[in-house]
């Protein structure tokens, strides 16, 4: 980290949080309120120096998060005027048409920055944070908005825009989520601009509370304001630390994990709805039975689609290794494991039809002296190209599986010997490099071992060897074999 980035930021947040203090601790009045307008002001404006001072690649983002703070400060300004210097009553009014333009402001250019951080990878992240907004949303319908919406005591308006409040903090959250979620580096400027945008959550909810309850858990304007001016001061110091323009760099990470921790914050999302109702029966208040129905059946809904598309990517998955076990690396032939496999299903199907069946072994002459001559990653291109001519003369009419090293076999369904002898000559044309293989031929007794059956055309294979290579040969009958002593 390079660049007078960092001791400025300090600086901000030093002299900021100093000036955050003394706001607080004066007493209500002109300076007080001068001073925390310029706070806000300043921060705003700190936003834009950020942008002029580091180029981010993607300055949309960071230009609607400077003119979502501006709206909140110009906000403030009007409010502070319309109260102290023009002595009206503020709310609602049209400072309001300020603060709530910074909700839809800020919203998109956290939204800005969730693209580019996931690349287009964010369904799960989606799903997560709907599931979050879900069971928030309940909290506030309950707490803030429809409250806000039943105070006869204020006027239609100032009702409307109360309820208008907590929707915003809904959408502000939804994509905080999402950012907290997205798979970019959690950089200084991340963190920053995460924590400015919690605390602005924070300092509204408990903003709303204060004016709907009055001062509740501890709360008063006093700590409002505190958590106010420190959100403006962290956004302020994100926008002005030099990792801000990598805020958007977007490094390789698979989709949205199930960690412990989003594990624990998606099911207390899941909970928020029946916890709602709990909390109304034990306090005896009236019961929210169709927003917690509303609630419950969409979070139900909202963690099956996460689930399923949990089950799809174990599915995928096994699938995927499941295909690796089976395949040989190198040729992309089915591997021995899966050529034993096939030879017993065949040998089944044998059995249950009466049909005969053929296997062949297939070694490539003199492999060892072509590796020698050539070198091993010729002869592995000899493997590959031998497989892959064999298996297009073969054109469907057996199995051929590398049972090692330069050794392959072949099982030959429906065929007696003399024709399966015919079908492996064929495919001596279509080794590649004009090399040579020698193979050995057997035909299911109709009793015999699988391993009795290979072991059979190992012989074959042996014996075409013995005569001189580049031939196949078929093995002898079982008993021939035995009256031989083996
Ligand atoms: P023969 O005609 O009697 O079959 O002689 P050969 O040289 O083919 O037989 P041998 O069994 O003596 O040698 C087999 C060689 O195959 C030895 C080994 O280095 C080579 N080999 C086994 N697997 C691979 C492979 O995956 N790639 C390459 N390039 N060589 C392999
Ligand atoms: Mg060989
Ligand atoms: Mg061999």
């Amino acid at each position: 980290m390079k660049g007078p980035g960092l001791p400025l930021v300090r600086a901000l947040l030093v002299v900021g949080g100093a000036l955050a203090v003394l706001v607080v601790a004066l007493p209500e009045g002109p300076v007080r309120a001068v001073l925390y307008c310029a706070v806000a002001v300043a921060c705003a404006a700190a936003v834009f120096a950020g942008v002029r001072r580091h180029r981010p690649v993607h300055p949309g983002g960071w230009l609607l998060v400077g003119a979502g703070v501006g709206a909140w400060a110009l906000g403030d300004v009007v409010y502070t005027f319309l109260r102290d210097v023009a002595g009206v009553e503020p709310f609602p009014s049209v400072a309001d048409v300020a603060y709530l333009a910074a909700y839809p402001l800020l919203a998109a250019g956290f939204w800005r920055f969730v693209r580019a951080r996931q690349g287009g990878r964010g369904r799960d992240g989606l799903v997560d944070s709907a599931i979050l907004v879900v069971g928030f949303s309940l909290l506030m319908w309950v707490t803030l908005v429809k409250p806000s919406l039943l105070d006869t005591s204020v006027s239609a308006a100032a009702r409307a825009v109360g309820a208008a409040y907590p929707i915003g903090d809904v959408l502000l959250l939804a994509v905080l989520v999402q950012l907290l979620t997205s798979s970019g580096a959690r950089t200084a400027a991340f963190r920053l601009l995460v924590t400015g945008a919690g605390l602005m959550l924070a300092a509204d909810a408990a903003y709303q509370l204060v004016s709907l309850r009055g001062n509740v858990f501890g709360l008063d304007e006093g700590v409002v304001d505190v958590l106010f001016l420190s959100s403006y001061l962290c956004t302020a110091g994100a926008a002005l630390h030099p990792s801000m323009r990598r805020l958007t760099d977007s490094p390789p990470r698979e989709g949205a994990e199930l960690t412990r921790a989003r594990l624990v914050a998606l099911t207390a999302a899941s909970l928020l709805s029946p916890g709602t109702l709990a909390v109304q029966v034990v306090l005896d208040r009236d019961l929210e039975v169709w927003a917690v129905i509303l609630t419950s059946v969409t979070l139900f809904l909202l963690v099956v689609v996460r689930m399923s598309g949990l089950l799809r990517q174990v599915q995928d998955q096994a699938r995927q290794l499941a295909a690796l076990a089976r395949t040989d690396a190198l040729t992309g032939l089915p591997n021995r494991r899966s050529g034993q496999a096939e030879l017993a299903r065949q040998l089944e199907r044998a059995r249950r039809e009466g049909l005969p069946l053929c296997v062949a072994l297939l070694d490539l002459d003199r492999f060892k002296t072509y590796n020698d001559t050539f070198g091993h990653p010729a002869g592995d291109r000899l493997l590959v190209g031998s497989a892959a001519g064999w298996r297009a003369r073969l054109q469907g009419r057996g199995v051929l599986a590398r049972w090692g090293g330069e050794e392959f076999l072949l099982l030959l369904p429906g065929l007696p010997a003399v024709a399966a002898v015919e079908v492996v000559d064929e495919l001596r044309a279509a080794t590649a490099d004009g090399q040579t293989f020698s193979g050995g031929v057997a035909q299911w007794d109709g009793a015999e071992s699988d391993e009795s059956l290979v072991a059979r055309a190992d012989e074959a294979l042996y014996a075409a060897k013995a005569a001189g290579r580049d031939r196949v040969l078929p093995a002898p009958a079982p008993d021939a074999l035995s009256a031989r002593g083996h």
